[in-house]
């Protein structure tokens, strides 16, 4: 069904309030309940966990898996419009779900960014207009395909086409046996193996794009990768080059455009050295929803990624977002609760929070917190957007915040 403008506060024709509703109930989700309800919505979330971070929060939490039929009807039979969280939706409940309600981003679209090949097929559909290419790669089915893999893609990184996430789902490889072991490791299903480039940088950009067309971008975020999993974010004039900034946002806008694409995109990319001095981009991956990268917008624009997916699901104006500080994004991962950092002397088995009071008596630093209810190394449990009238002052802090909590420095 294609949406409508659905207003805040306002009635359905059954006389019940206007309900948006959210597959998944991660961080994500919650962040998404929260504009949506600080906007005048009701929220239904369908999640099987009975402690999701967004069910703790959300009006209505349909406890049932995301293929439940039964599920699906109650999220459908208490929702005027559904969006999603996380890429895993199977397709099928999205498809369901589109024929009786209003569904952005469309399972169509999740459905190439669900699968590593068909969202290559895409940018590489796109790079004549997009001007971005994704890193040279070749598909793994079968047996046939592995053997003909040419050479010139080793080292490179075999990925699952599908249901990776946070460096999960990929080895890097050096020689053809370690292909090979690697495939077989993963159990043998489809992969890409892509080319590993040495990456010299990477970033990202975010768009909203309303089922009218009309698309705004968000400013280029830089982000620095520890073990696969995104560890910081930095915003502010200079993070990334201007030309490569112009280049990433004309390219996003592009590929959200080449999809029909409604809601909020977030694409990846790497910045990559063109062999004549200058610097080039590649087209990573693309997530069919906010993006962790995109946190700082809640404290440093004045439109965050999450309303902008309350305002592309409700069918309401998008304006174009104005960042109104620099900013510095650090995530919290659960290892951080039992790391041995300054404050604490020794790792201890039992978590021990990190040094909130500190953390927040540095000025423009803004804690979120997921509601999780236990600290698991690797887990998102939260992050700090650090915001400041300069860009020197935001590094100062981030650089105080990241020694309190014994995380490696900024780069210079
Ligand atoms: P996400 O959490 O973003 O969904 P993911 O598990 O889908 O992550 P990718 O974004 O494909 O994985 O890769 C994770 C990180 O690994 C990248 O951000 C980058 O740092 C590194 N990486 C991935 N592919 C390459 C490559 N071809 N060359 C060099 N580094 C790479
Ligand atoms: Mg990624």
């Amino acid at each position: 069904m294609s949406l409508k403008t659905l207003l805040p506060g306002s009635t359905s024709a059954t006389g019940q309030q206007i309900t948006l509703g959210v597959m998944g109930g991660g961080q994500l989700g919650r962040m998404f309940v929260q504009a949506a309800q600080a906007m005048g919505y009701f929220t239904a979330v369908l999640d099987p966990d009975t402690a999701s971070p967004a069910g703790l929060l959300s009006h209505f939490h349909i406890q049932t898996a995301y293929g439940d039929e039964q599920g699906l009807a109650q999220l459908m039979q208490r929702c005027d419009a559904i969006t999603t969280e996380f890429e895993n939706v199977p397709a099928p409940a999205l498809v369901t779900l589109g024929a009786h309600r209003p569904v952005a981003p469309s399972a169509t679209a999740v459905a190439v960014a669900q699968d590593r090949l068909a969202e290559k097929a895409h940018f590489v559909a796109c790079a004549p207009l997009s001007g971005v290419s994704p890193a040279p790669h070749a598909a793994i089915e079968n047996a046939a395909q592995l053997a003909a893999v040419p050479a010139d893609l080793l080292p490179g990184i075999l990925k699952t086409a599908r249901l990776g996430y946070d460096g999960k789902g990929q080895v890097r490889v050096a020689t053809r046996e370690a292909l090979a072991a690697a495939w077989q490791q993963l159990g043998e299903v489809t992969c890409v193996l892509e080319k590993m480039l040495p990456l010299r940088a990477e970033c990202s950009v975010l768009v909203a794009r309303g089922a009218d067309g009309q698309v705004v971008a968000f400013p280029v975020q830089k982000n620095t990768h520890h073990e696969g999993i995104l560890a910081l974010t930095e915003v502010y004039p200079g993070a990334v080059s201007a030309a490569l900034a112009e280049r990433a946002t004309a390219s996003t806008v592009a590929i959200a455009h080449h999809l029909h694409y409604v809601g909020v995109l977030c694409v990846e990319y790497f910045v990559v050295d063109d062999g004549q001095g200058g610097q080039d981009l590649i087209v990573n991956e693309m997530a069919p929803r906010p993006h962790n990268s995109g946190h700082y917008t809640q404290d440093a624009c004045d439109v965050s990624q999450f309303q902008a997916q309350v305002r592309t699901l409700a069918g309401l104006p998008l304006t174009t977002p104005r960042q109104h500080s620099p900013a510095i994004m650090v995530n919290l991962l659960g290892e951080l609760w039992f790391a041995p950092n300054a404050v604490r002397a020794q790792a201890s088995e039992q978590p021990v929070s990190p040094p909130w009071a500190q953390l927040l008596a540095l000025p423009g630093v803004h804690l979120h917190l997921y509601g999780k209810l236990s600290a698991r190394p690797g887990r998102k449990m939260g992050h700090l957007n650090i915001t400041a009238a300069t860009v020197a002052e935001v590094r100062e802090t981030a650089a105080q915040a990241l020694t309190l909590l014994g995380l490696p420095a900024l780069d210079a």
